[in-house]
């Protein structure tokens, strides 16, 4: 029997993901004795302002599914409009050192989650490295040493992002949605940064739709494995609550013999010499609103 392996990743994206869901989410993989993949948003946390996807088709299906006051707390949709945006991993630049600490990998989701998410393509490559340099700088502070990796919020990249991200010596980037580790091609430009692409869909995007409630939802989540899976899950969703959904996952995951592991040990297995090149193109995904980097 071969091995199987399942990718963990996780998004930080809120403060209150970060202070109230990465220490759970901590408890529960101790429990699983299993490690994962942190990506952090730095900066302000500004989802008030992610508010204006309200404009976007898709995002009041997905609000009317997922319940954005349950899942962010009132206080999360305000900030940046109605309460100042407040500064993530400063709130409690411990909790970085903890997740480190545990032998967690650790990576770079945003400095500002929404700004990427909502304006990559308005942004020139020196905002971009500017935003990029941010998290960067306080990752380093807090750890010693560079950053290994980053994954792009909401999935959204382009020739510029990849351009930054080029430059800063990364092992690999997780910016997309795919099947297999690839290098990306944009209009027949090839960047230098492997890519390790989330495979299956998320509790977001499968909730709600189809039938899929939270009684069947790791039986149909788990119907997309493969033998290399990448999930991604959010600290907001699966790390408060979600967590019994995500405990059952792991528990589920143990009795079968998947491997549960943080992204950098499947980049690490990649032979990059026969990894093939794929052209990164613009798509949309059922239960996501907007676009997001694809996979070709
Ligand atoms: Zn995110």
């Amino acid at each position: 029997m071969t091995a199987r392996f399942l990718g963990l990743k996780i998004d930080v994206d809120t403060l209150r993901g970060y202070r109230e869901g990465v220490p759970r989410l901590l408890d529960l993989l101790a429990r699983h004795g299993v490690r994962a993949s942190f990506f952090f948003s730095f900066g302000p946390d500004n989802s008030g302002k992610a508010i204006r996807r309200v404009f976007r088709p898709g995002f009041l299906a997905k609000m009317g599914r997922t319940g954005p006051v349950s899942t962010y707390g009132l206080r999360t949709l305000l900030y940046g409009t109605l309460l100042p945006a407040p500064l993530i991993v400063p709130s409690e630049p411990d909790l970085v050192v903890k997740t480190d600490g545990e032998g967690h990998e650790c990576g770079i989701h945003a400095w500002d989650h929404v700004k990427w998410q909502d304006e990559l393509d308005r942004l020139d490559e020196g905002r971009i490295e500017e935003e990029f340099l941010r998290a960067r700088e306080l990752f380093e502070q807090l750890l010693g040493r560079p950053p290994l990796s980053c994954a792009a919020p909401g999935w959204q990249a382009n020739a510029r992002s990849l351009h930054v991200q080029d430059r800063m010596d990364l092992a690999y980037c997780s910016d997309v949605r795919g099947r297999e580790p690839f290098f990306p091609v944009i209009d027949g430009e090839a960047f230098a940064t492997l890519q390790i692409p989330t495979t299956t869909p998320t509790m977001d995007e499968l909730l709600g739709r189809d039938g899929t409630d939270e009684g069947n939802f790791n039986d149909r989540l788990m119907a997309t494995f493969g033998d290399v899976t990448v999930h991604t899950i959010h600290t907001e969703m699966e790390g408060l609550r979600q967590l019994p959904l995500l405990d059952d996952l792991l528990r589920r995951c143990r009795d079968q013999g998947l491997a549960v592991v943080p992204l950098a040990d499947l980049a690490a297995a990649v032979d990059q010499k026969k990894t093939p090149r794929r052209e990164l193109r613009r798509g949309t995904l059922p239960g996501r609103a907007g676009t997001l980097a694809l996979q070709s």
